[in-house]
Parts: structure tokens; sequence; C-alpha cells
């Protein structure tokens, strides 16, 4: 599966950002390409005569080019119909936000942590997609009950939620797993709430089965993310209690009527003739779907912070976001 070469520093991402290539950056600061691939690849010193320069030509402050680089750990493979320039163009975006994110977290204390020993699960080598989901389920309090709001599940254990745009890549949401940084979720607030918590499970799936990305590795993640929206048990108990009481099931579990019915199927709990009445008579009515809540953290640390006696435009500034953004 082919991959994008990874973004090294934050010039580089700021640079693929701006929709820059190495020589536009070049003319506009009047250096050579090849300075701007050495600063690349060794990043910036804050005494650099360039930077202000570099500053300018791309729009941004120097707390941006001079904060530290979190490189980005994407797990998910994309379909061959995403090209690689998009991708690539993500990872930049993400390098991004992980630096905002993490000078809009710094010096707050008490905020929920991501664990680092796979969310209290050990020696998952042996362990299965479906087991591991309901394994999951179990120690973050699901047990048998529907998976509603995938943003704040997912911020309750340490991983930051921030909104943003998927479109290009076809996804709901994408997280990415830095070693010794915090897990980032970008959720695409375009998408249905079900697509984002099916997306935010699919991608927790990766990060629990750490496997090399593959297309084996996506219906791993796949079948996690199955599993953990909607587990299997107890749906085959409700089906036991009330066979044609779909709708109302999959209202429940805070899916399209559809969907829920495809997942019948795939449990043999419905009849391909009887999947197939489902989804034209419920082509029209998808159904009520819950929504996921707006994410919390960066918000909650900002607000500390104020409430600290910092002033809201010197945190967005040192985060280099627009204080709109974050109040
Ligand atoms: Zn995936």
């Amino acid at each position: 599966m082919p991959h994008s070469k990874p973004v090294r520093s934050m010039l580089e991402a700021l640079r693929i950002a701006a929709g820059l290539t190495q020589l536009d950056l070049a003319r506009a600061t009047g250096t050579a390409q090849s300075e701007i691939s050495k600063l690349e690849s060794r990043g910036l010193d804050p005494d650099d005569p360039r930077l202000d320069g570099l500053a300018k030509a791309l729009n941004r402050a120097r707390a941006a080019l001079l904060a530290p680089s979190i490189r980005p750990r994407l797990l998910h493979s994309f379909g061959r119909q995403v090209p690689l320039r998009s991708i690539r163009s993500h990872e930049a975006s993400v390098m991004i936000v992980h630096a905002q994110v993490a000078s809009l977290l710094s010096g707050v204390d008490g905020l929920p942590q991501a664990d680092d020993k796979a969310y209290g699960l050990s020696d998952l080598s042996e362990v299965d997609p479906e087991n591991l989901a309901t394994l999951l389920r179990q120690n973050w309090g699901l047990f048998r009950e529907p998976f509603i709001d995938g943003v704040a599940l997912a911020e309750t254990h340490g991983i930051i939620c921030v909104r943003g745009d998927l479109q290009h890549l076809g996804v709901a949401a994408l997280g990415s797993w830095p070693d010794g940084h915090r897990p980032l979720m970008i959720i695409d607030p375009e998408t249905s709430p079900s697509a984002q918590r099916r997306a935010i499970a699919h991608e927790i799936g990766h990060r629990l089965l750490q496997r090399e990305a593959s297309g084996a590795a996506e219906r791993a993640a796949q079948a996690f993310a199955e599993e953990f929206v909607l587990p299997a048990s107890p749906i085959r108990a409700a089906m036991y209690v009330d066979p044609d009481g779909i709708p109302k099931q999959a209202d429940y579990w805070g899916v399209p009527v559809i969907e829920f019915a495809k997942r019948l199927h795939d449990l043999r709990l419905l009849p391909r003739r009887r999947l197939e009445r489902y989804v034209t008579d419920f082509a029209d009515q998808p159904g009520s779907e819950a929504a996921n809540s707006r994410p919390q953290t960066v918000r909650t640390a900002v607000k500390t912070r104020q409430s600290n006696g910092e002033a809201l435009d010197r945190i967005a500034e040192s985060a280099f976001v627009s204080p709109n953004r974050i109040s």
C-alpha cells in the first residue's frame, strides 16, 4: 500500500497547509529551494534570521513555526481513490492541530489522560477484534448499553476531539496516535452522528489492534467497530424477545434502521429477503440519530486558564489559533 512521506517539521506542515511548494516559499522569501528543504528537515531555531520572512510568507505567527513538532501517527489506510497528496495535506494539518492542542492544554491539571496501556487492556495480541470490542466496552462502562455519544466517550478516555473537514478523505473521523503525546480525533461535523460514532470506534479499533496498515487491519478495525457500536449478544437477546421491534431497537442503539437491519443480517438474525424489504421501506425514513456532543476538553482547558487569570487573546496567540475558535 503506498504511503505518503511523513511530514517532518512545523515549517513543512505550515507550508503544505498553505498550499505552497518549497519553490513557492523559497521565491517568496528570497532564498533557495535547497535551503527550505534543509530547514524543513531540521526545523527552525528561534534566532534564525529567516524566521520573520517565513512567518510572513506563510501568513502565520512566529509561534507556529517554533512550536514543537508532534508527528501525526495515522493508523487508517485509505482506499486507492484518496490521492497521497490529500493524505499528506491532512497529516500537515494534524501536525498543526497537535501543536495547537498541546499549547492550549499546557499547564492545565486534571484533564482526562489517555491510558498508555491501551485503555486498561493488556496482552492484546491474541484477542480477536470482536472480543477486544467487548473487553473495551466493559472497561469503559458500556457493558450492554448503546454507544451513543462518541465524542464524550472518547474525551472521557483522554482522546482529544476536534472538529475538522475530512471530506477529501472520505471518512467521518480520523485518529492520530503519536507516541508520548495526547491522541487526537478529528471529527467531521458534516457527517451523520452514527457515521461519526462508527468511525470513532473504527479508529479506536486501529489503536488497540496495532496492526500494520493493510487490508487485513482495515477489516479488523471494521469488525471491532461493528461490535463496539452494535454488540451481538444484547442485540441477539433483544431480537429474541421482540423479533419485529427492529425500528425500535435501531432507535435504542442510535443508528438508522437500515444500518441496524444490515447488522442483524450479518449476525444471521435477518434473512436477505427481509433485509431488502427494510432497505426499501426505510430508504426515505432513516430514523432518528442521537447526536454526539461537542468536543469539550480544549474548551474546558481554555476556560480553566482564563479563570486562572490568563487572557484569551494571549492563550490564542501562543497556540496560533484565532480567539473565536476557542472561546
Ligand atoms: Zn481504518
